[in-house]
This record gives structure tokens, C-alpha cells and sequence, in this order.
């Protein structure tokens, strides 16, 4: 997708600002304003850079490209903006970045994971071995009813969260397995612009599903889902029986079938959280916490805002007895990015880290009103879980934060203490 995939929507922004603050709330809503507070970093700015660039006003330059990428593509200018720009605005922001990659700006790191991923099918540049170390045999089978699709992130930087979830669908008596050829799901490429260098991932990925004959795709990497769930269908034709939402959340027609569709029509993608309420209930399973606690859940953008995933995390949370949610002010739809994203955490690495402070500091700000200590801030992405624990142990150094309360973890994460405590 370049500028003229997009050219019909360049002209719909009226410079309103609405795009900067919740609507009606006045609360930060963009993480790139706050920190630059400069027009060029904002949803208007990219939108009249992207007008102005198609109209030949000026060229691309690796000025105007840094403004480009200084964007977690959160996607909540999209949510506040009142006018139909928001419906496109995150499509326009990529057609800019592919066309700063197709001019040869880009950020170094960026350069370095499509490298990484075309080499050693990750972005980490770990030897693809490294993702199944210390995983039982068991776990991979010929053929199963669920396909557990792990993630680079979780599989090279947090196997913590790995075996946790491996623990979890065993003790649910889930019929799964992993694959020992799965490679990057391309969501790192696609979010920097390099669409094109991440078809042959999507192909492969979707080639060994059809293999497995899984009738269900799980994955706990809010990205993951995103790419799997929504941008297979949308910018490769594959994996198309997924539901989409409208602006209003509401389900609307599935992805038509594609000529590029494989043998993997009738597969369902599901982030973990949805599957868990669905299993949960269907075996009707009790999870009880032996003491009260506190927690608030953190919306990934990725499985919130751009997916509509907001209400399953949270039936999740409620169904486990004695956990108490308490919401930010900013949740759902309006929720303060964790900073990581589209490629911000590997080229902007302290903001990335300020965003995610911010993000606590919310909840540091609800215990002080509310005079209560949160146990847990609860994350659904191990990207986010690594920034926003980043962020945490930032804060404890800085003696804002003490370190008995805001412990970061995933959902998977919490069920397992309260089952191991039951
Ligand atoms: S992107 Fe939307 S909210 Fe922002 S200035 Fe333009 S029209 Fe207004
Ligand atoms: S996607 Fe997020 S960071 Fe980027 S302009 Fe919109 S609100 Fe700001």
C-alpha cells in the first residue's frame, strides 16, 4: 500500500485537534503529541504530511520520515476523531511508512529485524532452536484440534509466560499442539513499513495451519492476533473466516474468500483471553482466590483498538473468584498505549519506556484516589508485559513506586497463582 492506495481520504481532516485528547474527557489520548508537541508528530500532522507529499508539494526526506516512525500506531486518534478520517487514518500512516521505505529512510533497528526475520525467520536474531529449548516433545504433535501459536516474543524473551500457558491448556485438557516450524507472524515488518518483506512469513505460517488441520488458532501475543486475525485476511487474502468489527464494535461481514484463500477457510483465530472464556464456562471450572486482591487491566492497541478484544479479558478476570478489577480512567477504547509498539520500543527505546511509566502512573494515581493498593496491572501481550515491566522497575528506581503493589503479568499468569493457591 503506497499514498495512492490512499489518495481518497488525504483531503478529510479539517486540522479540528480532536485527534489529541479523549473525546469530551480532555485526556491525553496520543503518546507522540505529549512528547513532541509538535503538529508533525500528531494524526493531523502525518495526514497533511501524506496530502502534501501526494500533491508534490515536497519530497520525502529522512526528516520527515522520523516524524513518521515517532508513532506506536496506537491507533486512539482514530477512536477521538469525530470525522471520517478516523476510519483510515492508521491506513494512511502506514502507506507513509511504506513509502519512507521504498525511498530508503527508514531507522536502522527497523532495517535490522526484517534481516533478522528473512535470515532467521525472528526478529530477535535468535537461532530458530532457541524458541523450543526446554519444551517437552509432548508438545508437538501431527495434528490436533487447537494450534498454540506462540510468538517470537514469547518463545525467545519470555518463557516464564510460555510454560505458564503450556501448564494451563494442560490443566484445562485442552487437545493442542505447537509447531516447530513456526516462523515470525510478520507483525514487526508490517508495522515498519515493510509489508512486502512479510508475505513469504504469512504464506508459511498459513501453509502450516492447513497442514495441522487445527480447527482453532490460539495465540497470547496481542500482535500475533492482530496479524493472524486481521492482516492475513486483509493484506495477503488468507485465513478470511475471521469476524470484524465496526467503529461501534458491533460484528460485520467475515472477510470474503480470496483466490489467494488455501485450504484453511473454516479456521477460527482467537486471542487466548477469548478462548479461556469460552472454555471456562463450556467446563465449567471455578477458580477461587484464597485471599482478596486488586487488579486493573492494561488493553493491549493491538487486541483492543484494533481488533475490538476488550470485553473477553475482562469476563475472564471476573470469573476468577475474590480478584477484584479496578478500571483506569483510560480503558477500553480510550486506553494510554504501553509505548512498545511499531517499532517504538527498538528505535525510540526511553520513550518507549516514558509512555509505559505514564501508563502506571495512571494506576499509581487511581490507588492514591481510591486509597487501595492494585496487586497486579494485567497485561493479555508479552510486548506489552516486557514494557510496562520495564516501566515498573523504572519507577521503583526512582523511588515513585513501591514494590509491593503494580506487579505487571499476564492474564494466564494470574490464573496459574490462583490455581497453585487453591
Ligand atoms: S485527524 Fe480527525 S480529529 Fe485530528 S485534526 Fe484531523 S479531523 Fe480533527
Ligand atoms: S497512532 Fe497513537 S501515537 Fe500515532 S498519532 Fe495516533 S494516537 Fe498518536
Amino acid at each position: 500500500m503506497g499514498l495512492k492506495d490512499v489518495k481518497e481520504w488525504l483531503h478529510y481532516c479539517g486540522r479540528c485537534n480532536s485527534c489529541k485528547y479523549i473525546y469530551r474527557v480532555y485526556e491525553p489520548s496520543c503518546p507522540a503529541f505529549e512528547k513532541f508537541k509538535w503538529e508533525p508528530y500528531t494524526s493531523s500532522g502525518k495526514v497533511w504530511i501524506a496530502r502534501d507529499l501526494f500533491e508534490g508539494k515536497y519530497e520525502l526526506s529522512q526528516s520527515i520520515c522520523d516524524k513518521v516512525f515517532a508513532c506506536t500506531l496506537c491507533g486512539n486518534c482514530t477512536i477521538q476523531c469525530q470525522q471520517e478520517i478516523g476510519d483510515h487514518a492508521l491506513d494512511i500512516f502506514e502507506a507513509l511508512r511504506e513509502e519512507c521505505i521504498e525511498a530508503g529512510y527508514t531507522i536502522p533497528a527497523h532495517l535490522k529485524f526484517r534481516e533478522n526475520v528473512e535470515e532467521l525467520q525472528n526478529p530477535y536474531g535468535e537461532k530458530h532452536d532457541k524458541r523450543w529449548e526446554g519444551i517437552d516433545d509432548k508438545y508437538f504433535k501431527d495434528s490436533a484440534e487447537v494450534y498454540f501459536f506462540v510468538g517470537c516474543t514469547t518463545s525467545l524473551r519470555n518463557k516464564t509466560l510460555f510454560s505458564n500457558i503450556l501448564k494451563l491448556l494442560d490443566y484445562l485438557g485442552v487437545d493442542f499442539t505447537l509447531a516447530r516450524d513456526e516462523w515470525c507472524c510478520g507483525s514487526p515488518l508490517l508495522t515498519t513499513g515493510q509489508k512486502k518483506s512479510a508475505k513469504f512469513l504469512a504464506e508459511h505460517n498459513t501453509d502450516l495451519i492447513a497442514k495441522l488441520g487445527a480447527k482453532t488458532v490460539i495465540t497470547a501475543c496481542a500482535g500475533c492476533f492482530r496479524t493472524l486475525h486481521s492482516q492475513y485476511p486483509s493484506k495477503y487474502g488468507l485465513l478470511t473466516n475471521q469476524n470484524h468489527f465496526n467503529a461501534n464494535k458491533e460484528i460485520v461481514e467475515k472477510t470474503k474468500d480470496t483466490e489467494n484463500e488455501k485450504d484453511t477457510k473454516n479456521i477460527r483465530v482467537l486471542h487466548i483471553s477469548q478462548y479461556l472464556n469460552e472454555i471456562i464456562d463450556k467446563k465449567n471450572i471455578k477458580i477461587k482466590h484464597p485471599k482478596e486482591i486488586n487488579v486493573t487491566y492494561h488493553d493491549p492497541c493491538h487486541l483492543g483498538r484494533h481488533v475490538g478484544v476488550f470485553e473477553e479479558p475482562r469476563e475472564v478476570l471476573k470469573k476468577l473468584k475474590g480478584v477484584h478489577l479496578i478500571e483506569m480512567p483510560r480503558n477500553r477504547d480510550n486506553a494510554w498505549c504501553c509505548g512498545a509498539g511499531a517499532g517504538v520500543k527498538s528505535g525510540f527505546k526511553d520513550w518507549a519506556l516514558e509512555i509505559s511509566e505514564d501508563r502506571l502512573r495512571e494506576a499509581m494515581q487511581l490507588q492514591k484516589t481510591q486509597d487501595i493498593n492494585i496487586d497486579y496491572m494485567i497485561s493479555t501481550c508479552p510486548f506489552c508485559e516486557r514494557n510496562l515491566s520495564d516501566a515498573r522497575k523504572s519507577l521503583i528506581d526512582k523511588g515513585e513506586l513501591s514494590d509491593s503493589s503494580l506487579k505487571v503479568i499476564d492474564l494466564v499468569e494470574l490464573i496459574n497463582l490462583v490455581l497453585k493457591q487453591k
